[in-house]
């Protein structure tokens, strides 16, 4: 089976509780207004990988910790599932997932794999900068207590973004506040290549 994927990256500190590796997926319908994610859009965007190359590259990480964004995981839910019951045969790991389809739309086996999702579509008007989340209608849904205890401590910290170089660009990781996508689009000015 195998994964379309934009980027990856490990030890992330941005988009979730712990270091945590980041999985961008590739392919997305809802093109939402907004959505800093627009090079994600395409499902040719990035290279299509087997998931035992994706486990094996997760596992080499040493994370305990993945989140799963895009794009849009559900479009890839069966091989994401496949990923995911690989590396837990492995170890434990906590997983996030960022998703355009509201909970109630969804009705896979993936699901069980997932200790948070955030649901729901980007509206750009409802942008309120709470961390982690895109825009108000958007909800951070705990699917088991995994990260109960660490959950309010990285709420309170804010929005956090890092701009990560990678080999071939640069790019924004993380929910940017209004600002900081501000000063990110000021770079790109500059000459910086972006993902978005
Ligand atoms: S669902 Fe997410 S990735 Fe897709 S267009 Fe909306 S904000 Fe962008």
């Amino acid at each position: 089976m195998k994964l379309r994927i934009s980027e990856k990256i490990a030890h992330c500190e941005v988009l979730g509780p712990n270091k945590r590796s980041v999985i961008w997926v590739s392919g997305c319908e809802k093109h939402c207004p907004g959505c800093i994610a627009k090079t994600y859009h395409s499902s040719q965007n990035g290279t299509e990988e087997e998931v035992a190359d994706v486990v094996r590259w997760f596992l080499e990480t040493g994370d305990n910790h993945l989140t799963i964004s895009g794009g849009e995981p559900f479009l890839q839910a069966d091989a994401l599932n496949d990923m995911l019951i690989q590396i837990k045969k492995v170890k434990d790991i906590g997983v996030i997932v960022y998703t355009g389809y509201k909970i109630e739309e969804l009705n896979h086996p993936l699901l069980n794999q997932i200790d948070i999702v955030i649901d729901g579509e980007y509206i750009e008007t409802l942008n309120d900068d709470r961390p982690y989340i895109g825009s108000s209608n958007q909800r951070l849904i705990c699917l088991t207590h995994r990260y109960d205890n660490v959950m309010d401590y990285y709420q309170s910290e804010g929005r956090q973004i890092t701009i990560t170089a990678l080999k071939d660009k640069t790019i924004l990781v993380g929910v940017p506040s209004r600002q900081q996508y501000l000063m990110w689009q000021t770079m790109k000015g500059w000459g910086r290549e972006d993902t978005d």
